[in-house]
């Protein structure tokens, strides 16, 4: 059965801002019936890594927390630590790198709770029966609220083609645990051959598993298939063997998805800004400059659809020369095989309709 993806443009008047548009998508997707009094929900975003500029504007955020505060819900932002050393590895620094971002009470008017604890330890487990996992460990706080509003930026992703609503709570709502059981059959390979022996992987690997002698070695046991020295290797020479690791990582985020959704039917909307879509995912301390022009915001109770739109929207526009978009610029052209090759970012989409999370088939509707 189709679904509806409801879409924004970024076209304005004086009458009709973005702040206005995006009330009108929270209202199709009947935001008032989805929550009530005294129901906590999370507000799933990503803040960004310390020096990403491309996330969720904390502006646009604030606006939906107030739409949901209307509906007599209890709004708070939430993330998960990340696997990775970074600025946003455990809830201090987490804390510290969301409110620099701009996430701050000021602004966005709630509380930020990091849901899965002080290092990421606190998961709970839920019983799914997947293809691969009999049960996910989802981010505690998660699972202990009522409702949840995705908040994503979609974009192209190394590991899943794109990063939409799925793998913003897939990946996004799963504990440590539950990351890493989606990450481990992903360790990359280097080509030795086009290799010239820089170290930028070594030093971008957050668990020390590349040594480099006349070539970059990975070490596959300490290896968490974080993909980082994939994106910072000038050469392109360290690839993931994909095409069925992938794609069991896709189906492992679909999976996770499902736990952190599971017992909140009727209580989830998605939301995605297709904007600012670029070639990699906001867990590096940079943006690369866009694949394709800013096109709206979407919204949908179906996050196979949304995803599916956002997916559809993005191939069906003029990519970017000079971008890191290598082939498919044309409309029509596969714009995240154009980033990444190798990944068959369709097996989410596939997989979550499969399990009855949602459909592929959508009718847009424009307001
Ligand atoms: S994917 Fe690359 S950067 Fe990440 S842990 Fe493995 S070797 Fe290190
Ligand atoms: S970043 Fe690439 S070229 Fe540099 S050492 Fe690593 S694999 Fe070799």
């Amino acid at each position: 059965m189709s679904s509806k993806v409801y879409f924004a443009d970024l076209r304005t008047t004086p009458k009709r801002n973005l702040h206005n548009k995006l009330d009108s998508l929270l209202e199709n997707v009947g935001i008032r019936e989805r929550f009530r009094k005294g129901h906590l929900v999370a507000l799933k975003l990503h803040f960004g890594e310390k020096g990403n500029a491309s996330y969720v504007r904390p502006v646009f955020v604030r606006r939906i927390v107030e739409r949901v505060r209307e509906t007599g819900g209890n709004p708070f932002l939430t993330d998960t630590n990340t696997l990775y050393v970074g600025t946003r590895g455990n809830t201090v620094d987490h804390l510290r790198t969301a409110v620099e971002n701009g996430f701050d009470f000021a602004v966005v008017s709630a509380p930020l709770v990091i849901a899965d604890g002080l290092r990421g330890a606190s998961g709970t487990p839920i019983r799914v029966g997947g293809k691969h996992l009999r049960e996910v460990s989802i981010a505690s706080e998660i699972v202990a609220a009522d409702g949840l509003v995705a908040v994503t930026h979609f974009k192209c992703h190394e590991l899943s083609g794109f990063g939409g609503a799925l793998k913003n709570v897939g990946m996004g709502c799963a504990s440590r645990e539950g990351k890493l059981a989606q990450h481990s059959n992903c360790s990359p390979i280097v080509d030795p051959g086009g290799c010239v022996a820089c170290g930028d992987c070594a030093a971008a690997c957050p668990s020390g598993a590349i040594t480099v002698g006349t070539a970059a070695v990975i070490d596959k046991e300490a290896c968490i298939g974080c993909g980082h020295c994939i994106a910072v290797c000038p050469e392109g020479t360290i690839k993931v063997s994909w095409d069925e690791s992938s794609g069991r990582l896709q189906e492992k985020m679909v999976e996770h998805f499902e736990g952190a959704v599971k017992g909140k039917s009727g209580r989830c909307v998605y939301i995605s800004f297709v904007t600012q879509v670029s070639p990699a995912c906001d867990c590096y301390g940079h943006n690369d400059a866009p694949i394709v022009p800013d096109a709206g915001v979407l919204a949908s109770i179906d996050p196979v659809a949304i995803d599916q739109a956002a997916a559809d929207i993005v191939n069906g526009m003029e990519g970017f020369r000079g971008s890191a978009l290598r082939s498919g610029h044309g409309p029509g052209g596969d714009k995240f095989r154009g980033v990444h090759p190798s990944v068959d970012w369709e097996v989410q989409l596939s997989y979550a309709e499969e399990r009855g999370l949602g459909s592929r088939d959508y009718s847009l509707v424009k307001i």
